[in-house]
């Protein structure tokens, strides 16, 4: 890419590898990978770690998710470019950067005040104009946006959020940690079939939890 300092392409090179090595082969998964630039979603003091493959804290206490987890939620999802995507869990901005760039429209919903300017500021100055931050408790979806071809959760989910699978249109597909808020999830994958819903495992991953109402705290 024209405008990338040279001393941080080792690193990217390196970061794409390691997504190719674990398994992520989607094409256009690795492209957004590799065009959305992480060190401008992790806090200042992060910035020489932004491209190793962990999660990071951010602001609120929250963690900005590992790549090889987000490279893989996104191709798990099988999102296509004419598809409205939820996300649950906005964080640091990062998952919903990527998002953007493989489907039409993305919400995602964070409810940490803070995070959720912060995120909004960040996509605005990456010019990113397919992403709509909305401040709020998850767990009630976005109804008047609804239904949604897809549903990304990216925070920990004990049971699976009711409201959140009556938003899943036809076909639609869900993927959330679902599991105890300590220690380790399994990843799921639920999808919205003439039969019912379809509920496949995938792998184990550890996220913050998914808590309900607005935070009290900025
Ligand atoms: N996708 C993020 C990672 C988010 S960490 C990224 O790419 O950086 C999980 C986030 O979910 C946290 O910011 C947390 O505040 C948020 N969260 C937890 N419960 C929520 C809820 N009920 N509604 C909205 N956001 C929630």
């Amino acid at each position: 890419m024209p405008d990338r300092p040279a001393d941080d392409s080792v690193e990217r090179m390196e970061f794409m590898l390691t997504l190719r090595r674990r398994g992520i082969s989607d094409q256009a998964v690795l492209r957004a990978m590799d065009e959305v630039p992480r060190e401008h979603f992790v806090e200042p003091n992060f910035l020489d770690t932004a491209y190793a493959d962990n999660a990071l804290p951010i602001a609120c206490g929250q963690t900005i998710s590992q790549p090889y987890v987000v490279a893989y939620m996104s191709e798990q999802l099988g999102v296509r470019p004419s598809h409205r995507v939820l996300e649950i869990g906005t964080g640091s901005g990062y998952q919903a950067a990527v998002l953007s760039r493989l489907a039409r429209e993305v919400v995602s919903i964070e409810r940490y005040r803070t995070l959720a300017d912060t995120a909004r500021s960040r996509l605005t100055t990456l010019g990113t104009k397919n992403v709509e931050i909305l401040l709020g408790d998850g767990l009630e979806g976005a109804p008047l946006r609804a239904p949604f071809d897809r549903i990304i959760v990216t925070a920990a989910a004990e049971r699976i959020p009711d409201e959140l699978v009556t938003q899943l249109g036809p076909d639609g597909v869900m993927i959330l940690p679902l599991g105890p808020h300590s220690g380790t999830q399994e990843l799921v994958r639920l999808t919205r079939t003439g039969e019912g819903l379809k509920r496949e495992a995938l792998i184990a991953v550890r996220f913050v939890p998914l808590l309900p109402g607005r935070a009290r705290e900025l």
